[in-house]
Formats: C-alpha cells, sequence, structure tokens
C-alpha cells in the first residue's frame, strides 16, 4: 500500500548541501550569510527549557512577541518547524476536496509537492511573459489561493493593493501569502489581517533571522484559521519546535537592530550585486530578496550554473520550461559576491 502511495510522489529537491563547506561558495539556497547574533545566541543558551522536558506547547511569551510586531494577540500566531512545516499544515486543513489550491507555473517547487502529498487538485496558473504575477489570474477562484510574495525565484514582489484586490476577490477561500522573503524590502501584508478573516500569512525566521539551521516559522492569521492550523498541528506532533530554536527565537526577537542591520547589508550587497551583473551583460530581475534570478544572453543557464560550480560557487539552476536561462544567486556578503562576480569573469574570459 504504502508503496503505492510513495510512487505517486514526486518529492521537493532541495538545492545542494555540501558535506565540505570550506570548498564551496555557497549561494544556492538563500541563506542568511551572517550568524545569529551573539546576544541572541547568549539568550538561548540562557534562557533554553532543560532537554530533558518537552519543548514549551503554547510559547505564550514568543508568541506575543510577534504578535506585538503587527498590533495582533497570541492566538493569531502558529509557531512551526520552518515555514515548509506550516505549508503543509495549511494544504491540509484549507485546500482539501473539489476546493483544491491555486499558485503560479513559477513558484516555490513546495506548493505542487504538498498539493500532491495531500491530494488536493490544484492548478498552476503562468506568470505573465515578464515573469510577474497578473492579480486578476487570482480573482474569484474558489480556491485556496497560494502567493510568495516577493515570489520566488524571481524576486519580484506584489505591491499591497494588489494584494488587497485578491483579498477582496476571493472573500470565500483563504489567501496564504508566503512572506519568505518579505524583511528584504517588502512590505508585509500582515497589517491587512485587521480587515481580511480569509488572510493567513506564513514568515520564517530562516532568512532574515538566520536561523535556517533552526526551523522556525510561524503565521500570522484569524484565530478561526490558526485553530484550525493548531488542529493539524495537535494531530501530527504537538511539540513540532524544539526547546533550543524556541529560545533562540526569542533571542533574536530580542535584538532586533541586528536582523535590521544584517537585513540592510544584505540589500545593499543586492543592489551591488546586481549593478556588477549588469555590467557584465546579465540581465537581472528588480528583487525585493535576498537573491537575484539572473540571465546572460551568450550563457545557458545550466551552462553557466556548471561553470561556476566548476570554480567552487554554487548557485540554483531550475531545469524548467521559461526560467532554464536562469540561475538564482543568493546574496551573501560583499566577499563572497566578489568571489561569484571573479568567477563570472574567470568564465566570460575563457570563452572569448
Ligand atoms: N517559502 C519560500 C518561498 C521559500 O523559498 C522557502 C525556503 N526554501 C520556504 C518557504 C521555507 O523556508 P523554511 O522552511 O526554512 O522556513
Amino acid at each position: 500500500m504504502s508503496r503505492y502511495f510513495t510512487r505517486s510522489l514526486d518529492p521537493y529537491v532541495p538545492g545542494e548541501q555540501p558535506e565540505d563547506l570550506s570548498r564551496f561558495v555557497k549561494l544556492n539556497t538563500n541563506e542568511n550569510p551572517y550568524p545569529p547574533s551573539e546576544r541572541a545566541l547568549a539568550f538561548a543558551r540562557e534562557h533554553c527549557r532543560p532537554m530533558q522536558l518537552y519543548s514549551d506547547l503554547n510559547v505564550l511569551d514568543l508568541r506575543a512577541a510577534l504578535a506585538a510586531e503587527v498590533g495582533l494577540e497570541p492566538e493569531n500566531v502558529l509557531l512551526s518547524n520552518g515555514s515548509d512545516e506550516l505549508l503543509y499544515f495549511a494544504f491540509l486543513a484549507f485546500c482539501s476536496g473539489a476546493r483544491g489550491a491555486v499558485f503560479p507555473d513559477i513558484s516555490y517547487g513546495f506548493y505542487p509537492v504538498f498539493a500532491r502529498l495531500c491530494g488536493v487538485p490544484y492548478q498552476e496558473i503562468p506568470l505573465r511573459a515578464d515573469l510577474s504575477i497578473a492579480p486578476e489570474d487570482y480573482f474569484d477562484r474558489h480556491q485556496t489561493v497560494v502567493l510568495a510574495n516577493p515570489n520566488a525565484p524571481t524576486g519580484l514582489l506584489l505591491g499591497m493593493e494588489d494584494i488587497r484586490a485578491i483579498l477582496d476577490r476571493n472573500r470565500d477561500s483563504v489567501v496564504l501569502i508566503d512572506e519568505a522573503y518579505i524583511d528584504f524590502g517588502g512590505q508585509s501584508c500582515a497589517a491587512l489581517l485587521r480587515e481580511y478573516d480569509n488572510l493567513l500569512v506564513a514568515r520564517t525566521f530562516s532568512k532574515s533571522r538566520s536561523m535556517a539551521g533552526a526551523r522556525l516559522g510561524y503565521a500570522y492569521g484569524s484565530a478561526a484559521l490558526i485553530g484550525d492550523l493548531e488542529t493539524i498541528r495537535y494531530s501530527v506532533n504537538p511539540y513540532n519546535v524544539n526547546s533550543y530554536t524556541l529560545a533562540l527565537g526569542l533571542g533574536t526577537m530580542l535584538d532586533g537592530d541586528y536582523t535590521r542591520q544584517t537585513c540592510r547589508s544584505i540589500q545593499e550587497n543586492r543592489e551591488y550585486t546586481i549593478e556588477m551583473l549588469s555590467k557584465r551583460g546579465f540581465e537581472v530581475l528588480p528583487s525585493a530578496a535576498n537573491f537575484v534570478f539572473a540571465r546572460h544572453p551568450d550563457y545557458p543557464g545550466a551552462a553557466l550554473y556548471a561553470a561556476l560550480k566548476a570554480r567552487g560557487v554554487l548557485v540554483r539552476h531550475f531545469d524548467k520550461p521559461r526560467i532554464a536561462d536562469y540561475n538564482r544567486i543568493t546574496i551573501g556578503t560583499r566577499a563572497q559576491m566578489d568571489a561569484l562576480l571573479e568567477a563570472v569573469d574567470e568564465i566570460v574570459r575563457a570563452e572569448r
């Protein structure tokens, strides 16, 4: 039985995670190049619940801190083991039966994987030719709408008025906005939660808070939607987030200046990278995320990916129609971006 089920699945393929990190400049999985702050790490060491005990089930302090950031209550916040877990919970809770889900054909690769895992029907809507999302494509769907904002792997941002229009035209459906990358220049739509009880916002500590390895995600939503997700959580794994991660998460919240400062550095490094790649003939989409999506007229995406890898620079290539010419390049430190540019120059020279 299980063999038949797993055979029908087509699991998500994460970016490469090399064992020997010293061999690569790792710009392939949108991690933050900066570690969590010393203050946050010290807080976690001091306040971590004893490991022989199960982790806290309610985590009121962290949920209250997250809720306060957007003027909500702890009942409006769900914590998860990375935001991937809460996306899974949301597909289970809100997409079952005939309703199903709708999302762009080019977006986070986990959406169709979760849809298939949960056995829900889904529809993928093509992005416009310029790889942007057409908001009107998501009007009056009677399906659960799932959008990453900024979108991945394009980095393109939808404005608040577009999100509002999508919410207005889907009052009977959950609209899930995945804001994994919102802290790198976008404006969170969490402010709309007071007006829309069909809005669910997915966020993560993996990117802007430098905690990818700790696995901490969270959702903002109405008490009813969060309650539905809690029902799933208590049906799967109530102790879904470990004690150390919970303590470190709160530690990073108490050191917001550090997060703002590192996000600003990443944005500066992004603008530098866009300028330098453009000078080298690349076409780079305007990005509101901690990565850029770029192509070069003379180098097929796969060839460039391989040539960069041969020079110790890992980026992400998606062998998919319409985007096979591109590579997604995570924004790292200035030194990492200079290493990327040096490798690009070598490749261009070698080809001449
Ligand atoms: N959403 C998007 C759009 C992502 O790119 C990612 C990172 N791969 C996630 C969600 C999940 O991140 P995490 O599980 O680390 O919170």
